[in-house]
Formats: C-alpha cells, sequence, structure tokens
C-alpha cells in the first residue's frame, strides 16, 4: 500500500488479501482457496454469497435503496412476515439497528426504563460489544481499563453457576444478560439448570432476562436461537451477525409485556431498518427457512464435534479438549492460540480465537464432510507440530 493513510490497529492484520467469496470458501489474491472457519467473527454463517440473500439485494438496489423506517414500504412489510416466523413465539415487538453492540445498547436502555433499576448482573468472560452500555456488561479487563465510569452498574458472576445467581438477583437488578454459548470469552456453553436458573431467579424478584444470541443465534448451533435448548423463553433478545448474510443489521426483540412499555423518543436510529438492511434479512430468513439451515447446521456441527473430539484425543501434548456447541466450535490449547491461527492459514483454513487458549471455529452451515475431513488434516498438522508448554 503506498499510501500514508493509517487504519487504527484495533486488530492484529492477518497478512492476507482475500478477492472473492462463495458458500464456504474465500480467495486470495494468488488464487488460492481457503475454508472459511473465521467468516468475518462468525457474520457469514450462511455462507459468502448467500443465493436467497444476493436475490433479494440486487432487486431491492433497482427498487429503493433508502427509506425512513416511519414510512411503510413492502420491504418492511415483507421482512416483518418472515421475521415472525424466525423470532421466538413469546416475543412481540422488536427494532432493528444495524450492529449487535447497538442492540444490546438498545436492550440494556429497555430494561432500565421498564424495571426502573440500575443494576445489571453479567457473567466472567461474557462480550456483548465494545460501546459504553454493552462494554459495562463486557468482562474483559483489557477492554474496560481505560472506559471507566460506565454507565450502569454491574455485577459479574462465574458463568454456569445457578447457586451465584440464585444469591445474587434481587429487588435492585433491572436485567440479567446471558449469552447461550459464550462467544469471544472462550466457547463455554451454558448448562440448562443454569438458563433456567436464570429466568427463575428473574421471575422471583422481578428482573428480565436478556439473551445475547448475537453469535449463538439463527442456527449457528443446531436450534435456531441456543437458549431454547434450555426451554425458556427471554424477556428481551438480541440477535446480529449472520442475519442479513454479511450485510449489516441486527434486531432487538421484546416481550410484549417489555416492549408494550417503550414509547416515542426512548431510542432511535438513521439507518436501523432500511430496506437494504430488509431485503438482507428478508433473504437471510428465506435461506434459513428454504435451505434447512438449522437442520444442516445441526449435522454438521455434530460431525465437527466428533473430529474435534478425536483431534484433542490424538494430541493431547497440545490440546486440552474440544468446546463449544454445533458450528460453534473450537479446541482448547495449552498454549496461546493465535500461532496455530496463523499455522492453519497457511494450509487453507481461516479460524479464529476465545478467550486467552481457544482456537475458535465458526464455519458457514454449508461446511461438507469434505471439508471437515479437510480441516482434520489441517488440524492434525498444526498440532503435531505444537511443542507443549514448557513445565
Ligand atoms: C459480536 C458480538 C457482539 C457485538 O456485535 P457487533 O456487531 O460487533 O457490535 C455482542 N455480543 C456477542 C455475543 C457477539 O458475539
Amino acid at each position: 500500500m503506498d499510501s500514508t493513510l493509517k487504519f487504527v490497529r484495533f486488530y492484529a492484520p492477518r497478512d492476507l488479501k482475500l478477492v472473492r467469496g462463495e458458500g464456504q470458501y474465500l480467495w486470495d489474491i494468488y488464487g488460492k482457496r481457503y475454508l472459511d472457519c473465521h467468516t468475518a467473527h462468525g457474520v457469514a454463517f450462511l455462507g459468502h454469497r448467500n443465493p436467497w440473500v444476493v436475490q433479494e439485494l440486487k432487486k431491492q438496489l433497482d427498487e429503493l435503496i433508502t427509506a425512513s423506517p416511519i414510512f411503510a414500504t413492502q420491504a418492511m412489510e415483507e421482512a416483518v412476515k418472515l421475521l415472525e416466523k424466525a423470532l421466538p413465539k413469546n416475543l412481540a415487538y422488536f427494532y432493528l439497528l444495524n450492529s449487535g453492540s447497538e442492540g444490546i445498547e438498545l436492550a440494556l436502555k429497555a430494561a432500565r426504563k421498564v424495571t426502573k433499576r440500575r443494576r445489571f448482573i453479567s457473567f466472567i468472560n461474557a462480550f456483548h460489544g465494545r460501546t459504553m452500555g454493552a462494554l459495562a456488561v463486557t468482562w474483559n479487563p483489557r477492554y474496560r481499563k481505560d472506559y471507566d465510569p460506565f454507565p450502569w452498574e454491574v455485577e459479574f458472576l462465574p458463568y454456569n453457576d445457578p447457586g451465584a445467581v440464585e444469591k445474587k438477583v434481587d429487588e435492585n437488578v433491572a436485567a440479567v444478560i446471558v449469552e447461550p454459548v459464550q462467544g469471544e470469552g472462550g466457547l463455554a456453553a451454558a448448562s440448562p439448570e443454569f438458563l433456567r436458573a436464570v429466568r427463575d431467579s428473574c421471575d422471583r424478584h422481578g428482573a428480565l432476562m436478556i439473551v445475547d444470541e448475537i453469535q449463538s443465534g439463527f442456527g449457528r448451533t443446531g436450534i435456531l436461537w441456543a437458549h431454547q435448548r434450555a426451554d425458556i423463553k427471554s424477556d428481551i433478545m438480541v440477535a446480529g451477525k449472520s442475519l442479513g448474510g454479511g450485510f449489516p443489521i441486527s434486531v432487538t426483540a421484546f416481550s410484549e409485556e417489555v416492549g408494550s412499555k417503550l414509547e416515542a423518543g426512548d431510542h432511535g436510529s438513521t439507518f436501523g431498518g432500511n430496506p437494504l438492511a430488509l431485503a438482507a434479512l428478508k433473504g437471510g430468513i428465506r435461506a434459513l427457512l428454504e435451505d434447512n439451515v438449522v437442520e444442516k447446521a445441526a449435522e454438521a456441527g455434530k460431525l465437527l464435534t466428533k473430529t474435534l473430539e478425536e483431534v484433542v484425543s490424538e494430541h493431547e501434548s497440545a490440546a486440552r479438549g474440544a468446546r463449544g456447541i454445533g458450528l460453534m466450535a473450537g479446541i482448547e490449547l495449552r498454549t496461546n492460540p493465535m500461532k496455530a491461527v496463523q499455522e492453519l492459514q497457511g494450509r487453507g483454513v481461516l479460524a479464529l480465537r476465545a478467550g486467552l487458549t481457544v482456537l475458535r471455529l465458526l464455519p458457514p452451515y454449508l461446511i461438507t464432510r469434505r471439508d471437515i475431513e479437510f480441516l482434520r488434516g489441517a488440524l492434525d498438522g498444526v498440532l503435531a507440530a505444537m511443542k507443549p508448554e514448557p513445565a
């Protein structure tokens, strides 16, 4: 690059120039193909250039690109009909925004307003975004350290500890916010007992339960919404990442009781729910329903889990165990995972990290048996070359 203009380095660069994406694959400038298990932090779960999404976007580009959601549009009417089929049945209201963090901000504001309380409960290793409200409920001290004071009072409890939740939720708590499977924090999956304890404690003390399904939702774990595995209903749910097949869109959805108390002026967004985003959402949900995405993700997820468990058992000097559920999976290593991520890239697999030691894999639902065999070969090579940490 000849330009002197510098991109702020919030992320370490990967030394790879991409030119094309199709389905579960990406290609670089040299024509080398990569199996995409990074999917832009989970966004491309529906695959690159998902045909339903491309079709809806192309159609919308020729009709109407921008309109405020205060005006009725065909795009909005059609998107709402489809959204109703995808959201959990108990959620009666929704609002559209552009990113996960924005969705979380609205969820927290709604809980603050409706309960009139100002205390939130979150969990160790939780990640909910980096805008100020979302950062307040995000655990990582490295992300938080220069930014206090935060807008809300937050207590972080141990994840998957029903007893801690029962003890700490009281009449001062506005909401408990929880990821059904922790993404950035290390791929821990909530036990059904833990999620039920959160639900029961919230009910007992008039607090709201917010589920952050931004990474775990929309079929990625082999069920439409990961919290439904515990057979519970949330008061507020936030979805984002994979919804629009790569187009920026997020949804915050509310129960009748919460949504009906939100009023004009409480929130808003200029770009939220613009026609192009609605077209992408339509394409995303049509793909979800018409291509049996959830079933396919469940099937592929089972094979991925089994494969990762076998890889771990063959490389115990480098790996501690398999983590995650479905297509939100990974391997806990005995060292920092970034070296393995780099080595996998050389072998044609794009992956990412989670927490301090987890190698994270977020493939599209299109990943095949052959792709998983290819992934296994790459992991075998990388883990075999890794030396155990000096004692
Ligand atoms: C990615 C993510 C967010 C933040 O979403 P952005 O679109 O980056 O703002 C919040 N919560 C979870 C669980 C996420 O994975």
